[in-house]
């Protein structure tokens, strides 16, 4: 399955192509057996860690996805909800008094909290995921050779990465 062309897959670094593979294929459990890899949602493959899984593998795994999980979801809305009803009600008998008016206020600054560090987490996401879908596009092209541990893109161009760097040149 792999693209006979030999001269963009020559180890930049040795200049040999024997021991040469598509990092996707070491992921994935094509050259190292007993690697687990989760397929991603937008390709590429998650390297799973688990006993049987190379410890090349592990190293040589997709970058991370970064997520956002909001933190104003259905329980915050639903205790909210609950809380006000209860507060409500004790003021619709005419009880207000300080516990209660501290208690929404706490509401209020709580849900407040909640709605800015949201904001700021979706900004820190907006940034980063453009960034790991690069780096995922460019780990999805990156090739591997093992006499000299270390990747490089068939481009030509990026030239020899130790594996140790790896990270830092899919973000640079
Ligand atoms: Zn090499």
């Amino acid at each position: 399955m792999e693209p006979t062309q030999p001269n963009p897959l020559v180890c930049p670094h040795c200049q040999q192509i024997d021991q040469v593979s598509k990092v996707t294929a070491v992921v994935s459990g094509g050259v190292s057996a007993g690697v687990y890899a989760a397929p991603m949602r937008r390709g590429g493959y998650a390297a799973l860690p688990g006993a049987s899984q190379t410890a090349q593998s592990m190293r040589l795994a997709a970058p991370k996805e970064p997520v956002f999980r909001p933190s104003i979801n259905v329980w915050v809305i639903v205790i909210a909800s609950i809380v006000f009803v209860i507060l409500s009600l004790s003021f619709a008998n005419w009880s207000i008094d300080i516990v209660l008016i501290t208690l929404v206020c706490a509401l209020i600054v709580w849900l407040i909290w909640l709605s800015r560090r949201d904001k700021r987490r979706r900004a820190l996401f907006l940034t980063h995921h453009p960034q790991w879908e690069q780096a995922m596009a460019k780990w999805n092209a990156l090739y591997y050779c093992g006499r000299c541990d270390g990747v490089f893109l068939p481009d030509g161009a990026s030239g020899f990465v130790p594996i140790d760097q790896m990270g830092a040149f899919l973000y640079s």
